[in-house]
């Protein structure tokens, strides 16, 4: 799938949304999830025109791949979800409900979390 510029993440990163922020680097961009489906819900964006992970793990530079997951466990460092624990999703494509065509992870936390999938 072709990479849409026009999609709701790709505005957030240029900055012509505004999102409640809770970290940024030259690498990735974190934010609260606008609809949360758990007491903490951010996601993890990476600095790229990216729709998914397929095509961010085949095509980005070391670096950025690196920058990125590197981003994550800071984010979760940051949110102090990492001792009583949180859950990471990347929803990649039709099967998985993706909605937005810009690579994300969701971190889920605050609760404990039920089973890996919904029935
Ligand atoms: P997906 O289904 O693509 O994995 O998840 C997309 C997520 O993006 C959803 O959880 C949805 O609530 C969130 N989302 C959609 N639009 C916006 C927005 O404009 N701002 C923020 N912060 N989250 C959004």
């Amino acid at each position: 799938m072709a990479y849409d510029p026009n999609n709701i993440f790709a505005k957030i990163l240029r900055g012509e949304i505004p999102c409640n922020k809770v970290y940024e680097d030259q690498f990735a961009l974190a934010f609260h999830d606008i609809k949360p489906q758990a007491p903490v819900h951010v996601l993890v964006i990476p600095k790229g025109d990216y729709v998914s992970l397929a095509d961010f793990t085949a095509s980005a530079p070391a670096d950025l791949i690196a920058g990125y997951f590197r981003a994550i466990g800071k984010v979760a460092q940051q949110l102090g979800i990492v001792e009583d624990g949180f859950r990471a999703l990347f929803n990649a494509g039709a099967n998985a409900g993706q909605e937005v065509p810009h690579l994300h992870i969701h971190l889920f936390a605050g609760r404990p979390l039920g089973p890996m999938l919904a029935r």
